[in-house]
């Protein structure tokens, strides 16, 4: 960490800005946020956007794939239902289907 950006964290507490919990993604530095709202890493010298850590993103990112893929899946397997005329075949995609439904209806309520 260098002086200088240690001597902006100063000024910073001194404009009642509060050191965050959370480090700048780019340099590492510990993010602070203004009075204003804003939240702003002293060493880049630039406003940062605000999420709540990359493990949360990244969890978000992960549960938007598997309901896309659920949803695809969905998708198929109606179209085969809708086609099938074939009893047996029939109740088996319907089963596929709510099952389908229920894990989409889980990851939907994935960190919720
Ligand atoms: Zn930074």
């Amino acid at each position: 960490m260098s002086e200088g950006s240690v001597k902006k964290m100063g000024e910073l507490l001194r404009q009642g800005a509060r050191m965050l919990s959370d480090t700048c993604p780019e340099c590492g530095t510990p993010l602070f946020q203004l009075r204003n709202g804003d939240t702003i890493c002293p060493m880049c010298n630039k406003p940062v956007k605000y999420v709540k850590g990359d493990a949360d993103s990244q969890a978000e990112a992960h549960k938007e794939r598997l309901e896309e893929s659920f949803r695809k899946k969905i998708d198929e397997v109606q179209t085969r239902l809708e086609e099938a005329d074939d009893p047996a075949l029939i109740g088996e995609l319907t089963d596929t289907l709510m099952k389908l439904m229920e894990a989409l209806d889980r990851a939907n309520k994935l960190g919720a």
